[in-house]
């Protein structure tokens, strides 16, 4: 199957040739795939060419919103996506006054393992193309635009999958996302959270991307980090905190470490100094993490007193931190817990 949102528009326009379509024609169905319209939606095209398209299985857009929740607290709408192959993927929408931002699964499923998250707990299916997730937000903004609605002003790339563990679709997607022609998506507004894969990190920032990084740390001892992610068997918390520093001297972006709070393993004070020493004249910035539940995994997040303490004791060393709101925790608002709900459900009918 060949998919048109994994092309620029002067690559739609190489790929229309082998049809014999003028530049104006790519143009045209390049602006309906942005609007997040499928072939059989594109009034304008010639129908004998839409035909041929579907006979060479051509489609526009990589997915289709199968189901979506939307939380009776804050508004955040979780999306369910079914892919072309039948696979499903999970995005969250939420709401801020300065706009909306879209959370995107960059892989089906997660290679990483780690011990708070749903989404690796079939391991990993498969890699997203670009258009895949290019996918997520042209149909997340084609539902949330209109009269007094902004569609996606901000993308997160922090759902299902490691984005650092698919550089090659990943990095093409930036380069999509923010096509004036497009979706035009600056890039100031987009983040990347990764669960530190050193050699990436550096990579990124030397190819001259600048997403806002989002580190997960979680621990600041090597030992309690292997307990919580496989991934530090690979790299130390100094060796993630070295390529965090080099990623902010190459792309003057602020670095910014996510720490979930787990009673019993890594709420203590002595984390928190430990996490003061290692970050100590670093200009970073920390997200403390209220963690969501996630039955499989039996891991209770800390309470609100061991939060407030250990938030303060970063306060007191001048360490720049925030306490992470959880939105849509009535709608399993937690990475990869609503695509396991729906798969299990569907098993069991
Ligand atoms: S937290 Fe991210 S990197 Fe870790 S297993 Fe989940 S999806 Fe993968």
């Amino acid at each position: 199957m060949k998919l048109l949102c994994d092309l620029s528009l002067s690559e739609l326009c190489d790929f229309l040739k082998r049809y014999n379509q003028p530049a104006f024609r790519a143009k045209q169905i390049f602006s309906h795939i942005v609007a997040g319209r499928e072939l059989d939606e594109m009034s304008n095209i010639p129908k004998d060419l839409i035909k041929r398209l579907k006979d060479d299985d051509v489609r526009a857009l990589g997915l289709k919103v199968e189901e979506s929740f939307t939380s009776a607290i804050d508004g955040t709408v979780k999306y369910l996506y079914t892919l072309t192959d039948g696979n499903i993927i999970e995005g969250v929408l939420m709401r801020y006054k300065y706009g909306n931002t879209l959370c995107v699964s960059t892989q089906v499923g997660c290679a990483m393992g780690c011990r708070f998250c749903a989404s690796t707990l079939g391991g990993l299916v498969r890699n997203l193309t670009a258009g895949e997730i290019l996918s997520q937000v042209i149909v997340a903004n084609a539902l949330n635009t209109g009269k007094d609605r902004r569609g996606v002003t901000n993308v997160v790339l922090m759902g299902s999958g490691e984005p650092l563990d698919n550089y090659d679709n990943v990095t093409k997607f930036l380069n999509l996302l923010s096509l004036e022609e497009g979706l035009n998506i600056s890039r100031r507004n987009v983040s990347l959270s990764t669960c530190g894969l050193c050699e990436k990190i550096r990579r990124l920032a030397d190819e001259g991307y600048t997403p806002v990084l989002t580190v997960s740390l979680h621990a600041p001892f090597d030992d309690m980090r292997k307990r919580i992610m496989p991934v530090a068997n690979r790299y130390t918390v100094s060796e993630v905190i070295a390529a965090a520093k080099y990623y902010f001297e190459k792309t003057g972006r602020r670095v910014i470490f996510e720490y979930s709070m787990i009673e019993s393993e890594n709420d203590d004070e002595k984390s928190a100094e430990e996490l003061c020493r290692l970050l100590k004249g670093f200009s970073c910035h920390v997200n403390l993490i209220h963690l969501n539940y996630v039955k499989e995994r039996g891991l209770k997040g800390a309470d609100n007193s061991a939060i407030d303490k250990f938030r303060k004791i970063l306060d007191n060393n001048g360490i720049s931190c925030t306490v992470r709101r959880s939105m849509g925790s009535d709608i399993e608002g937690a990475c990869g817990q609503l695509r396991r709900s729906y798969i299990e459900n569907k098993r069991n009918k």
